[in-house]
């Protein structure tokens, strides 16, 4: 596996792999389809507070590719909205302007 991908080329190959897994041959229920990537970050959490490293990571790293899957499934360019969130964020204040 080509491990120097982009991220878009990270979507096409996590969506390509859950197609071929059968995660896709109906139409997706995209609430559900977060929630899988929620539960994958409470994977993580759990992980974490047993202090299994090995894990954590390995739950960091499905959440990911649920996120590509999903994100190309939809169609979303996640690279180029992560680029326009990035500079939006750099223009806002200290802390978003909130005190806490
Ligand atoms: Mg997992």
């Amino acid at each position: 596996m080509n491990t120097n991908l982009t991220l878009k080329e990270w979507g096409r190959t996590c969506h390509a792999i859950a197609k071929e897994k059968g995660f896709w041959d109906k139409e997706r229920n995209v609430g559900e389809a977060l929630m899988l990537i929620v539960t994958e970050l409470a994977e993580a959490m759990e992980a974490h507070r047993k202090r299994d490293d090995a894990n954590f990571r390995e739950e960091l790293a499905d959440t990911f590719i649920r996120l590509f899957d999903l994100c190309e499934g939809l169609g979303v360019d996640v690279q180029s909205e992560i680029i326009k969130k990035s500079e939006a964020n750099k223009s806002r204040p200290y802390r978003h302007g909130k005190v806490c």
